[in-house]
């Protein structure tokens, strides 16, 4: 022990890392934690945190209007981005301070530098070139925006780390990618009144999501005004007076103010000392761990991102809580990643948990479906379109309820609610049986009586 300048070593202040020094500092370990950029990490920084701001700034637009068809009469609404802008990096200074206050509370010593493993004990801290020996070590480096392989004009391109600090709201802008961070952004600017292009090289938006999902969203942005383009990359960014020229793979050319590439997060292991700690990647290019966050060097963990499971701050958070526990707090203690419930904070909001309907049918002998889509009664009345959906995917053995999609107003508040049951194993006759709210758009969930379609797996010859 006396060989150790600390039991616990942890590289990175983000959601993982922080809840990981936090915990194992209250199970009385001697912890320090460095983080090279800003306490909070991706989540509270440039992610989750400030992103909801902007969605919540961004759907102002349509509650005006809706407003008038309720009586009210207001004066033409008008938006600054610059007061949203320092409002929210105001909340994020606050936030990034409360948890500096926590880690101080749970005696965590924070250092300010990027670290990096020299061996598998020592991490070298490069502000001040000082070596530190640590008894086990937590790698909760996080994941950092993957930009592409390198086309010409990448330099006139932003991430979502710069699209938080833009000095003014692109009146064109072009997004290229279908993920859920592509099209929040996307949903986000069109909000608040830029002319959006989404560009993405796959069949639809979406992937891994449910088909009638990918499908009603993509629909509904459509009808906000978004264009979608798919199946086409981004191939050239030009800079021209007025803008930017993009070119497309059909050789399509689009002239917008901001270029933006959404296309994926990478693992953040560069430049790591992984190798010389003898910690192995897996062929995703992620920290290869076992259920317990261990990485092949028994005394070396990591979580969240890096490891490339869930990318998900509670999925993140838990991971380290879990680490702690299992290696301070004397409870071994794995994470269960099935079942987790999540949102895109798109407009319309998406909501879901379990199976898709194509993985269901994969797994299951017999998969039920019970499908509707309506006019939500608040925008219906102001004579929108909009259209709400709701699916359920249903074991047909078990009459286990193993999925749940929604896309329209509070998704993800729903599906919050609706993951306890879900996750505790919730048949169709417990919905069934669960009486409606009414009157709420949630109701159509316990009220769907009809099934919309069934499959039976043939056996295999
Ligand atoms: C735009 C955006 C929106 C998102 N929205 C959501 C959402 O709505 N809901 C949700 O659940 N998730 C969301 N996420 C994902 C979520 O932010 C991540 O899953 C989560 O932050 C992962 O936590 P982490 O601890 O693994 O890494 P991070 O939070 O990324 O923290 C890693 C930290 O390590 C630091 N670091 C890296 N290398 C070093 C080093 N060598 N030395 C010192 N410090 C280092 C970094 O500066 C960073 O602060 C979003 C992400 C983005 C980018």
């Amino acid at each position: 022990m006396a060989d150790y300048d600390t039991d616990l070593f942890v590289i990175g202040g983000g959601s993982g890392g922080v809840r990981a020094a936090r915990i194992a500092g209250l199970h009385g370990a001697r912890v320090m934690l460095a983080e090279e950029y800003r306490v909070g990490g991706t989540c509270v920084i440039r992610g989750c945190v400030p992103k909801k701001l902007l969605v919540y700034a961004s759907r102002f637009a349509h509650a005006f209007d809706d407003a008038a068809g309720y009586g009210w009469t207001l004066g033409e609404p008008s938006f600054d981005w610059p007061t949203l802008i320092a409002n929210k990096d105001r909340e994020i200074a606050r936030l990034e301070a409360a948890y500096t206050a926590n880690l101080n509370r749970a005696n965590v010593s924070i250092l300010t530098t990027r670290a990096v493993l020299e061996d598998a004990h020592t991490v070298r801290l490069l502000a001040d070139d000082r070596r530190v020996r640590a008894k086990h070590i937590l790698i909760a480096t996080g994941a950092w925006p993957g930009m592409g392989t390198g086309i010409a004009g990448i330099e006139h391109v932003i991430s979502s780390n710069e699209a938080f600090h833009l000095t003014e709201l692109p009146k064109r802008i072009l997004i290229q990618g279908g993920g859920y961070i592509a099209v929040e952004f996307a949903c986000i600017f069109a909000g608040l009144g830029s002319e959006v292009t989404l560009v993405y090289r796959g069949e639809n938006i979406l992937r891994g999501f449910d088909d009638d999902v990918r499908q009603h969203l993509r629909t509904e942005m459509e009808r906000r005004g978004i264009r979608v383009i798919c199946k086409r990359i981004v191939e050239a960014v030009e800079k021209v007076d007025h803008g930017l020229c993009v070119e497309l793979s059909d050789h399509d050319d689009i002239v917008v103010d901001k270029v933006m590439f959404a296309t994926g997060r990478r693992p953040n292991v560069a430049g790591l000392g992984l190798e010389a700690a003898g910690v192995r990647l897996n062929d995703k290019g992620a920290i290869e761990v076992d259920q317990f966050s261990r990485t092949s060097v028994p005394h070396i963990y990591a979580v969240g991102d890096v490891t490339d499971r869930l990318a998900l701050t509670p999925i993140a958070i838990r991971e380290g809580h879990a680490f702690a526990d299992t290696v301070f707090g004397g409870k071994l203690t794995a994470v269960d990643h099935a079942y987790v419930p999540t949102a895109v904070f798109s407009e319309p909001e998406v909501g879901v948990i379990g199976l898709t309907e194509t993985q269901a049918r994969e797994q299951f002998h017999t998969v039920e479906i019970f499908k509707t889509t309506f006019r939500p009664m608040k925008t219906v009345f102001v004579g929108s379109e909009a259209r709400m959906l709701m699916k359920l995917v249903v074991d047909g053995a078990t009459d286990r309820v193993v999925g749940c999609h929604i896309v329209g107003p509070d998704a993800g508040e729903i599906i919050q609610a609706l993951g306890v049951a879900i996750k505790m194993g919730a048949t169709k006759a417990d919905f069934d049986a669960t009486v409606a709210v009414h009157p709420t758009v949630g109701e159509e969930l316990v009220t769907m009586r009809t099934m919309t379609a069934s499959y039976v797996r043939e056996a295999a010859e």
